[in-house]
């Protein structure tokens, strides 16, 4: 993909918010909904069980989160809590 040459004057403003993404061992059922759905790769399946026997979803890179929310309302089982940063992505 071609880089931009020249940026938005608002894009500091406009930018996406960062996320933090939590996972509950104890509700993860390992179905890799939220895996499948963000859009940046930030969550991939773990060989870690829960103490049902599940293997976890986790959070491999945080740092390219943007806060969409996307795995929190795919997950079936509300494993997900996803809070928004204040300081936007650069
Ligand atoms: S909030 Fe969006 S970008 Fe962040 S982990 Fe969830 S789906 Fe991925
Ligand atoms: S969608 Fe929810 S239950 Fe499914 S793997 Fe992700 S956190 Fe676990």
């Amino acid at each position: 993909m071609a880089k931009l040459w020249r940026k938005p004057l608002d894009h500091v403003e406009k930018a996406p918010a960062a996320g933090h993404v939590f996972i509950d061992k104890q509700r993860c059922k390992g179905c890799g909904y939220c895996v499948e759905f963000c859009p940046r790769k930030v969550l991939q399946m773990s060989n870690e069980l829960n103490p049902k026997g599940y293997l976890l979803a986790a959070v491999v890179d945080e740092g390219k989160c943007l806060a969409c929310g996307f795995c929190e309302v795919i997950c079936p089982e509300f494993a997900v809590k996803v809070i928004q940063n204040s300081k936007p992505l650069e």
